[in-house]
Order: structure tokens, then C-alpha cells, then sequence
């Protein structure tokens, strides 16, 4: 198989882009999903963010480095990786933070409707920030499993909001099928992107999606807390009122007036001050994957998992797959249950590859098509038939559980 790999590699038309990354020696890094690599533009570009633009430019650098613009610039390009229009799109704050955006500006646009429909099982943040509306009388959270999703789309339900690409087993929605749903249940929609942006072609305008959102610092490459970014399509522009009326998202913040009057458009999501340096980090992600292009990195990372799979079998390695088998129905990751899942990532990690571990049994490998090869394909595989054969998952170190898994 090593051999089919290097040939894989030599035909790959993404190869030479490994080369813009930070990829330690002997590592096999299978956590993208989680936290991308470092782009080598990346260190260059944050000092001189710091030296020249704060530094030497000091607070003149909001004009003159246009730091003031950075969210929008950044959305801007964030946009067509997602199917949107560059000013429909703002990188601000987490994920979680501009899930609470949404969701309220979402139930106070439908005034008699509290119902907020997500699945049980979702990304936990997604659901403690519609638990913490609940709690506040704002919302009230229904969860729906996936065949009664339709169902579950009463007159009570003012949003639905669902990730795209499942973060434990990678299973996607149909994103056209269930708006569409939702609209004619008289429901605005709300998707999370966090493990499709970069990686899967999103086409959030063709679906007629009214709200998104999604991450940083997994497959944008960003870095550790990223900036997160949030989508309201153009419709919604004037009807769109968020509840973390910050100055940043007032229509003249240096006017410095007592009273709120939300900026035009996506603007009005801002509420603080941007954080420069992460932001600049960001761009740079961002520049990276878009000028490799969302369709071709998908079919580079449909080709990683399948070749993974058939090194898988290749070496006997039988593991229970939670991921649908057609890589047409999954984002970019490849998920096995097992008892000892957490053992069997620690003892691959110990080795050099580093996938993760999704509670309480679930190996999760995921695929950053930008700096991966076919050979760490083959590797990966040998590693984890070693380390199943060998039982080395057994030893005590690896079964003990830090803070972060
Ligand atoms: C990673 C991830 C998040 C991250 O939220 P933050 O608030 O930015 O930490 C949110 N939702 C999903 C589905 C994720 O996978």
C-alpha cells in the first residue's frame, strides 16, 4: 500500500501545498478538525502585525493598517467558501458567542414562537446556548433525532438550528432539504459550520439559509481560539437585531452617542473590540484555503479517507465505523466506536499520530487535505493495526484521561 500511496502522492495536484504548512517531523496529524496546522505565512505576517502595525504604528494603525475593517475583510473572503455574498459574512467572536446572536435576533423575529429544534447529540455549545435562552424565558429548546426532524417542525418552532457536518461522527445534512423544510414550517434556520467551512463545499445562498456560523481554528487554520464567523443572509439585513448591542456594531461607534442604532447590515453583529493579532492570524488561514479551493480540498479529503479505509483493510483492521460508509454523506473525518477509544488515541499519539478521542467511545481521525499525504494514509493505518495487534493500548499511561481530550 506504501507504495500505491506514493504514487497517490506524486499525482496529487495539492501535494506542493504541504509545504506551506508547519507540520512537525514524524507527525501524522489527523486532528485538523480540531486545530489546524500553522501556515509558515503565519509567524512573518503576526510580526509584522506587531513590530510595524503596533509597534512603530501604534493607534494609527486602525486607519492606516485598516485594522478597523479586519472583520469584514475577513468574512469577505470567508463568504465564498460558504456559498455566501463577501457582505453577508462577519469574523467576530466565538462560535458559541455568535450562536447567541443568532439565536435570539432568530426568536425575536418570530414573535410567538419560542421553539428552538436542534438534534440530541449536538456540538454541547450549541445546545447550552439555546439551555442558557431557555433559562432567560427567551427560548425553549426542543431536540428531535434526525428521522423525526421534519416532524418535530410544529407552529411553536422559531428556529432550527443544526451543524452541518456532525463533530463526532461526521454524518451531513441535506442543508437544501431541511431549510427548505423549515421555511414552509414558518422557521428560520441557523447552521453550524464549524466542521464544513474550508472543508466541504457549503452553498449557504443556493439553500436559501437564513443564519450561519462556524469556526476558525479548525480547518481555516486560524489558530488556538481563532475568531469565529457569522452569516445573515441579505434579507434579513434590516430585520436582524442581536442582543449584545456593543459599540462595534453601532452604525457611528465615533460618534460616541448614549444611544444604540445598529450599523447596516452583517456589521451590526460586532459588539467589542476585535482582537488584532488573532485576527491576523486568521486572514492568513483564510487567504491559504481559499486560494486552494474548497472543491478541490473535499475531493482530496473524500480520496485520504477512502485510501485510509482500504489500508484499514488491507492490514485485517476490523473497527466499528460510525461514519456513513459514503463519503458523500460525511464532512472530512473518519469516526470509529470502540471501548477503549480514549486508550487507542493516546497509544496512536505516542507514536506520532494524532487523531482524537470524542466521549465515551469514539476514535475520531480527521482529514485537513492541505498538508496530508496518501503515505501518512498508509502509516496511520500500519500504526493503529500495531497498536490493536500489539495491545500496547493497555498499558496504564495511556488510559489515564487529561483535562483536554
Ligand atoms: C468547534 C465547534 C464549535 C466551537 O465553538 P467556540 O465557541 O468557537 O469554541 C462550535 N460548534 C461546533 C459544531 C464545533 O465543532
Amino acid at each position: 500500500m506504501l507504495e500505491r500511496a506514493r504514487e497517490l502522492d506524486a499525482n496529487d495536484p495539492l501535494a506542493a501545498y504541504r509545504d506551506r504548512f508547519e507540520v512537525p517531523d514524524g507527525v501524522i496529524y489527523l486532528d485538523g478538525n480540531s486545530l489546524g496546522c500553522l501556515p509558515k505565512a503565519t509567524p512573518q505576517r503576526l510580526q509584522q502585525v506587531i513590530r510595524g502595525e503596533w509597534g512603530e504604528g501604534l493607534i494609527r494603525s486602525w486607519n492606516d493598517a485598516d485594522w478597523i475593517g479586519l472583520p469584514q475583510r475577513i468574512g469577505g473572503k470567508i463568504a465564498p467558501l460558504i456559498g455566501a455574498a463577501p457582505h453577508e459574512v462577519i469574523a467576530a467572536d466565538s462560535v458559541s458567542v455568535n450562536l447567541f446572536k443568532l439565536i435570539s435576533a432568530a426568536l425575536a423575529m418570530k414573535p410567538g414562537r419560542k421553539g428552538v429544534l436542534s438534534e440530541p447529540g449536538n456540538f454541547p455549545t450549541d445546545l447550552y446556548m439555546i439551555e442558557g435562552l431557555e433559562k432567560q424565558g427567551l427560548a425553549e429548546q426542543r431536540l428531535a433525532d434526525r428521522a423525526s426532524m421534519e416532524a418535530a417542525l410544529d407552529k411553536d418552532v422559531a428556529l432550527l438550528l443544526l451543524t452541518h457536518a456532525h463533530y463526532k461522527t461526521g454524518e451531513v445534512f441535506d442543508m437544501a432539504a431541511l431549510t427548505r423544510a423549515a421555511h414552509e414550517a414558518g422557521a428560520l434556520v441557523l447552521w453550524d459550520l464549524s466542521h464544513s467551512g474550508g472543508a466541504l463545499p457549503v452553498d449557504l445562498n443556493a439553500c436559501d439559509a437564513d443564519f450561519a456560523v462556524g469556526c476558525g481554528y479548525k480547518y481555516l487554520n486560524g489558530g488556538p481560539g481563532a475568531p469565529a464567523y457569522a452569516f445573515v443572509a441579505e434579507r434579513h439585513h434590516d430585520a436582524v437585531q442581536q442582543p449584545l448591542s456593543g459599540w462595534m456594531g453601532h452604525a457611528r461607534p465615533f460618534e460616541f452617542t448614549d444611544d444604540y442604532a445598529p450599523a447596516p447590515g452583517v456589521d451590526r453583529l460586532l459588539c467589542g473590540t476585535a482582537p488584532i493579532l488573532a485576527m491576523a492570524a486568521l486572514e492568513v488561514g483564510v487567504d491559504l484555503i481559499a486560494e486552494i479551493g474548497v472543491e478541490r480540498l473535499y475531493a482530496k479529503s473524500q480520496a485520504l479517507s477512502e485510501f485510509l479505509r482500504e489500508c484499514l483493510d488491507d492490514r485485517g483492521v476490523d473497527l466499528d465505523l460510525v461514519s456513513p460508509s459514503d463519503p458523500a454523506s460525511r464532512g472530512s473525518q473518519l469516526s470509529y466506536r470502540h471501548p477503549e477509544a480514549y486508550a487507542l488515541s493516546q497509544a496512536l499519539i505516542a507514536r506520532g499520530v494524532i487523531g482524537d478521542f470524542r466521549d465515551p467511545d469514539i476514535l475520531r481521525l480527521g482529514f485537513a487535505p492541505a498538508y496530508l499525504r496518501f503515505e501518512d494514509m498508509a502509516e496511520a493505518a500500519r500504526h493503529l493495526a500495531e497498536v490493536l495487534e500489539t495491545g500496547e493500548w493497555q498499558r496504564d499511561e495511556f488510559r489515564k484521561r487529561s483535562a483536554v481530550t
